[in-house]
């Protein structure tokens, strides 16, 4: 951009430089890295309003930041969450008008404000103070909120949950998960079809046959099915965290155990809750649980236990180590 520099008395190049410089922030000084546009031959600084403009944004983000203030995007972004106007926002919090328009704009938030923003962040927050306040929404913005509400509570919880899986079960592929990240839903979809096909059907049988369905697949397809980790145990191969999982999909209404007596002997039934939602598994995953359902169908848990102890997997590890899923190309289903 070329300028009229007064001191070269002449139209000369210019450049933007850096430096520090300090600006008053409700009554406060500080100091932000300022871009100043500048005479290329002499150094003479030229007015630009653009970079002025960026530097007072700066400055003032730097107050926000230091007295840990919501910044104007993160205020805009509580309040879209919640797909209200910035009229009707403002009219939940008991706000002027303009108040909320005002922030996303840049202006300071004082302290009180700033703190109800942070507070209604959460969903489960927003809940309480709805519930709580007399609030001056009529009733039909009030009940849209309240299933927007409801809505994030959900996404929270489902991230949440997500975030609790992948401490315990790799989403990252690798021969000890058959070359395929932790698959909850389809673990819950395997679970289901195996409980529904197989009545009575008892936790130490449903672990062998995940087991062989995934080992199955794996050596037909080179990646398992669920991504599930299979440990040796000394009953057979057992997926690993096995009763975590057992507990999540309790909690999730997808099966849960039953603890069952038969002449004195404790069985743990699987009982399913739903039904297997829809497209879940492809033709070939399917035509695997199949045969492995038909292979195992009128064996006990001992019997496939006993079965199980046989495979060169099991037999190569020691208690306590993961089965890799290389081993599956010596399992036969005859
Ligand atoms: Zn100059």
């Amino acid at each position: 951009m070329k300028k009229y520099c007064e001191e070269c008395g002449r139209e000369v190049e210019t450049r933007i430089i850096s430096k520090k410089e300090t600006y008053e922030v409700c009554g406060e000084s500080i100091e932000v890295e300022a871009q100043i546009l500048v005479c290329a031959d002499c150094g003479e600084e030229f007015y630009c309003e653009e970079l002025d403009n960026a530097t007072l944004v700066n400055a003032y983000n730097e107050y926000r930041r230091k007295h840990k203030l919501l910044l104007p995007e993160e205020i805009k972004k509580i309040r879209e969450q919640y797909n209200l106007s910035q009229r009707s926002f403002a009219k939940l919090l008991n706000w002027g008008d303009k108040t909320i328009c005002r922030y996303e704009n840049g202006s300071v938030q004082d302290k009180a404000h700033n703190s109800l923003l942070l507070f209604l962040r959460e969903p489960e927050n927003m809940r309480t103070y709805i519930t709580e306040n007399e609030i001056t929404l009529d009733e039909r913005q009030k009940a849209k909120l309240l299933e927007t509400v409801e809505k994030l509570e959900v996404d929270n919880e489902y991230g949440a949950g997500k975030k609790f899986l992948d401490l315990f079960f790799s989403p990252i592929p690798s021969e000890e998960n058959g070359f395929k990240g932790f698959d909850y839903e389809k673990v819950c979809a395997m679970v289901l079809f195996f409980a529904h096909k197989n009545v009575e059907l008892l936790k130490t049988k449903l672990m062998k046959l995940l087991n062989y369905s995934d080992m199955i697949y794996y050596k037909e397809n080179g990646s398992s099915m669920s991504g599930l980790k299979y440990a040796h145990l000394p009953y057979g191969p057992v997926p690993e965290h096995f009763d975590m999982l057992l507990g999540k999909m309790s909690a999730d209404h997808v099966a849960h155990i039953e603890v069952m007596y038969d002449n004195g002997y404790e069985k743990h039934q699987v009982i399913p809750e739903c039904e297997i939602p829809e497209e879940m598994f492809t033709s070939d995953e399917l035509e695997v649980l199949e045969r492995v359902y038909l292979k195992f169908k009128d064996f006990g848990s001992v019997d496939i236990s006993n079965y199980s102890h046989k495979e060169k997997g099991y037999s190569s590890t020691k208690t306590g180590e993961i089965i890799s899923y290389s081993y599956a190309k010596d399992i036969q289903l005859k």
